[in-house]
């Protein structure tokens, strides 16, 4: 009899693509998926390691979706990846799998309900090589899609854990990309993102070789101008990049293709300058603001939006100052901003001064009431335009419609249609600090 899979994501976009392509390949290895975690025989728990104590986190969770049905129970992503053998140390748990080696799963699940295996531990750093596995899905696509382009990442951010749960940076063959997004478009997805950790630096396989040269990359640049090409594709984004990594010719492909959205995810994280040393950022506060007028220079519509981390061992109230200033400077149009947390085995756990729990609120209500200064002006401006907007949710009222315009800002309209997957121009009336609402054309 076919037994049932049930899949739990946590986190990021990343998190949500490979979830996708999990239960892709379960299907096309003769499982059948279930809605509900105390149906199935196979539990699949696809972690995030970025919130604290993710790991105690998934142990809970494990404990509440388990059922007397569940015969296997597997772990994956970046909590595997963090605790190693460790993770066995919740008895339930028979496979941990990590973000490179998912495409062995089913044959690992396999080996758990015959009987051949009771735990299975599998983190290679295997790159790439889980790409040319993948199961060719026949489903109807979502309106809107991510594509993954590359995956890891060789910064090293001192507070960060991607570089030692993902690996080192790699980037997917141009053509396989290319592939994907016009497989994705050809069932029915209106906008697609480019996704992975660090997408501007991406270096990928050209689709083509030049008898007699050696093989060439193609930057995200590049890239974007040949999937902007695509038959169907209404809006392309892409995220999350690095303030180093973007240049003046990703600037002028924002200004030059319609389809990519004016704007711009740049984490800056701090405004000081020896903050942004510790952490390993590879950038001033002013080679960061220089970069945005830059931005702003080659392609006047574009906005922006940022990431912010307060409370970073030994950071001065005068130096969170800098950091608050940077906002007031940039304008953002979103940001998010976190306090501080350590993960294990990053330099940053290991420095002296870590700030009290209290300091880092304090600095992050402060910080974020800036912040919100700026969107909710980013807000009222709207008001009075068109924007042009893919609806993707009901509202909480009846024949409320919410959607995104191109800077990922909600629109509220009310219509009698079925708005979801479509995209209308709405008349903004009214504005507010999260969300704008207006009336469809
Ligand atoms: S660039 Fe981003 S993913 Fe890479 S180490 Fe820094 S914070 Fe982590």
């Amino acid at each position: 009899m076919e037994k049932s899979f049930y899949i739990e994501v946590y986190g990021c976009q990343m998190n949500v693509y490979d979830s996708r392509r999990i239960a892709e390949l379960l299907l096309a290895n003769g499982f059948v998926q279930s809605p509900d975690p105390h149906d199935a025989e196979i539990l699949i728990f696809y972690t995030c390691n970025v919130r604290e104590k993710a790991a105690q986190r998934l142990f809970s969770n494990i404990g509440f979706l388990r059922s007397n049905k569940t015969e296997v129970i597997a772990v994956g992503g970046c909590v595997s990846q963090a605790e190693g053998t460790n993770i066995f140390r919740n008895k339930h748990i028979n496979i941990s799998f990590g973000a490179q080696t998912y495409h062995r799963l089913p044959e690992h699940i396999n080996s758990i309900l015959s009987g051949k295996k009771a735990q299975i531990l599998d983190l290679a750093f295997d790159e790439g090589t889980k790409f040319r596995h993948l199961a060719p899905s026949t489903a109807k696509a979502s309106h809107s899609e991510f594509v993954t382009i590359q995956e890891g990442c060789d910064n090293f951010c001192a507070y960060c854990v991607v570089p030692y749960t993902r690996g080192r940076e790699y980037s997917r063959p141009a053509k396989d990309v290319i592939a994907e997004a016009r497989e994705f478009i050809a069932r029915g997805a209106k906008e697609i993102t480019l996704i992975g950790q660090n997408v501007n630096s991406y270096h990928g396989e050209a689709p083509y070789i030049t008898v007699g040269q050696p093989k060439e990359t193609w930057r995200l640049e590049r890239l974007i101008r040949e999937i902007a090409l695509l038959d169907g594709l209404k809006r392309l984004r892409y995220t999350t990049s690095h303030p180093k990594d973007f240049t003046a010719e990703l600037m002028r492909v924002h200004a030059e293709t319609p389809v990519l959205t004016p704007f711009a995810h740049i984490p800056v994280q701090s405004g000081n300058d020896r903050i942004l040393k510790l952490m390993n950022r590879g950038h001033t506060a002013r080679a960061y603001l220089d970069k945005l007028a830059m931005f702003r220079d080659i392609c006047p519509s574009i906005q922006f939006s940022s990431d912010f981390i307060v409370g970073f061992p030994t950071e001065t109230d005068t130096e969170f100052e800098d950091t608050v200033n940077l906002a007031e400077a940039a304008r953002y149009t979103i940001s998010y901003s976190f306090k501080y947390s350590r993960r294990k085995n990053t330099p940053a756990d290991k420095m002296d001064g870590q700030i009290p729990e209290r300091i880092k609120e304090e600095r992050l209500a402060l910080l974020q009431e800036t912040l919100l200064k700026s969107q909710v002006e980013h807000n009222r401006a709207l008001v009075g335009t068109t924007q042009e907007v893919l609806f993707d949710r009901v509202g909480r009222k009846e024949n409320q419609y919410i959607g995104k315009n191109v800077y990922l800002q909600s629109v509220i309209v009310e219509s009698s249609e079925n708005l979801i997957g479509e995209f209308r121009n709405v008349l903004v009336e009214q504005s507010g600090e999260n969300s704008v609402s207006g009336r469809v054309l």
